[in-house]
């Protein structure tokens, strides 16, 4: 059944900005989103739909329908020796990956509790410790909000790139995302050459670590770096790393011999945007009600009762502040609303 009504958004977004949806309409099956598109409701001016609400920044009361995401249902099919899991979008994206994990599928341990849904998954190819969703992602099914239609993606028409896909691109805000599959295999291939993995596998005395062994420990890393948004609002990353040409970034190197940067392939190297923030010294800073993240610059937080606009006008001067020492220019990472 469908239902709608006013409702604040605090607790369906990460940051806990407390904005109002003119109306919100929860989805827990397919049918209920064909039915809403066969009624005109999604031919609402400002149509938001939201998973997990983990990588939005709300600056605004939504004046229209926000369509929130919670199908659930996860299946799983056999093909030769590959494993296809195929989740309904509103599922959480760690109990996919414990699913799997749980059942020696390996390919999504490294993407252990990034928070969120399956749905918004392949939106921005998400992405940690060296793996992102293309490297697992099978297909998925949308609805064209324009007509009702379900039409299946494969990887190719997604069009993934870095924290990129088709969906942030030249199809932004014409489908909404009904279900993922993802490819997996029964034989590990395990990546443990990033970030802190093999640090923190050694303090623990594993020398051939299992999937199981890597999803905690990949867990166990982000719980030590990241702020909880249940105690502290944030939205992970507020920026994507800068991918410049890599001439550009060994000139840098000369001027800032200490400056973090990885090849990014095609000429180019990415550098990590923390720790350009972190050089002007933002990191832990606290501005009014928000700020940087004591461990991670990167992050913005709400200490608490901050607006959207606060965050908002925070980033700004984060963005200015880099763009003057180092003549990079970040780019926001979060949705705006
Ligand atoms: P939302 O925030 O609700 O929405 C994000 C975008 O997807 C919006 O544009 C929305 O309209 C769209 N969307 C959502 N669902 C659908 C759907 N079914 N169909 C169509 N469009 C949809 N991201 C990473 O890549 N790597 C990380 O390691 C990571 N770590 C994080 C850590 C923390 C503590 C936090 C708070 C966030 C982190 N993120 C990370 C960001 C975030 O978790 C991801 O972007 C996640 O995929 C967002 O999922 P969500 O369901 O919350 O989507
Ligand atoms: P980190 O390990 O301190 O590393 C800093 C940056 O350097 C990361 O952004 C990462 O880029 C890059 N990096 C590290 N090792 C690398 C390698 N071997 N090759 C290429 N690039 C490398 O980062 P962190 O903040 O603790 O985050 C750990 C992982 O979780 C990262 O992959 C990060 O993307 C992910 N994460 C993402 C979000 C989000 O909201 N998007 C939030 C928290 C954590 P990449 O970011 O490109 O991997």
């Amino acid at each position: 059944m469908i239902s709608i009504s006013p409702t604040s958004l605090k607790s369906f977004n990460t940051f806990g900005i407390d904005v109002q949806a003119e109306q919100l309409l929860n989805i827990t099956a397919v049918q209920q989103l064909q039915e809403a598109q066969q009624n005109g409701l999604l031919n609402s001016p400002n149509l938001l739909v939201l998973g997990g609400g983990s990588n939005w920044l709300f600056t605004k009361d939504v004046s229209g329908l926000v369509i929130r995401m919670a199908n659930k249902g996860i299946v799983e099919r056999k093909e030769e020796e590959q494993i296809i899991v195929t989740a309904q979008a509103g599922e959480r994206w760690n109990d996919v990956v414990q699913y799997c994990v749980n059942k020696g599928y390996a390919g999504v341990e490294n993407l252990s509790l990034i928070p969120g849904t399956i749905g918004a998954a392949p939106i921005q190819n998400i992405g940690a410790y060296g793996i992102e969703l293309k490297d697992v992602f099978h297909s998925l099914q949308a609805i064209a909000i324009a007509t009702g239609e379900l039409r299946i993606f494969s990887k190719e028409e997604c069009e993934f790139g870095y924290r990129e896909s088709v969906f942030k691109g030249s199809l932004k805000g014409q489908y909404i995302i009904t279900e993922v599959s993802l490819v997996l295999n029964t034989t590990a291939q395990l990546h443990t050459h990033y970030g802190a993995i093999e640090e923190e596998l050694k303090k623990r005395n594993i020398e051939k670590p299992t999937i199981k062994d890597i999803s905690e420990v990949v867990s166990h890393i982000r719980v030590s770096k990241l702020p909880d948004p249940s105690t502290i609002g944030n939205a992970g990353s507020f920026f994507k790393n800068p991918v410049v040409d890599a001439v550009i970034a060994q000139e840098l190197k000369q001027r800032f011999p200490d400056i973090v940067s990885y090849p990014a392939g095609q000429g180019r190297d990415k550098l990590a945007a923390g720790w350009l923030i972190e050089q002007c010294g933002w990191k832990g800073k606290i501005v009014g009600n928000t700020g940087t993240w004591k461990n991670q610059a990167l992050v913005l937080v709400n200490h608490g009762g901050a607006t959207g606009k606060e965050v908002f006008e925070l980033s700004t001067a984060i963005i200015d502040s880099v763009k003057e020492r180092f003549g990079v220019s970040l780019e926001r990472e979060v949705n705006l609303f």
